[in-house]
């Protein structure tokens, strides 16, 4: 499978396309911002993954953000970022997410990234997405390549 720097560099030169064709992220802040975010997106598929540090990334980073908004006294966005969470490890613990399975289908990433849209809006929610989508369109290139290349070498596919 790709890297994860792989899917990182996919993501960026797509990601800089969108911004030259016309997506707007002026702030210093923002950009900064939304970089971050095309780089954890760019790895989102592989939370799927049992070893994946993605997920523990994720998850720590949604509680400490969780914890911010519990503070602020909106239970209402805790909710949107603890169950998603919750979902994950459930399915996970019971071992129902198997690798490339849900979680590599593209439009799995735009509910995945439904927590970027709610919380920064749509500019940077279809940054997200798109490297989500990078990722997985990444990852199905080159396993049809790799089933290619396997069918040519067991001699099938010959007439
Ligand atoms: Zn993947």
């Amino acid at each position: 499978m790709p890297g994860a720097k792989t899917h990182m560099i996919i993501a960026a030169l797509l990601c800089a396309g969108l911004y030259l064709v016309g997506l707007p992220v002026t702030e210093p802040k923002q950009i900064l911002i939304t970089v971050f975010i095309i780089i954890i997106y760019s790895q989102i598929p592989d939370m799927d993954h049992q070893s994946s540090k993605i997920t523990r990334f994720i998850t720590a980073a949604g509680i400490i953000t969780a914890l911010y908004y519990l503070y602020k006294g909106d239970t209402f966005t805790v909710w949107v970022l603890l169950l998603p969470l919750a979902i994950i490890w459930g399915l996970r613990f019971l071992k129902l997410i198997k690798h490339r399975g849900l979680f590599h289908h593209a439009i799995v990433q735009g509910i995945l990234a439904f927590p970027v849209y709610y919380l920064l809006g749509l500019t940077p929610f279809v940054y997200a997405t798109t490297a989500a989508i990078s990722h997985v369109a990444a990852d199905h290139i080159q396993t049809t390549m790799k089933k290619k290349k396997d069918k040519k070498k067991n001699g099938k596919g010959k007439f």
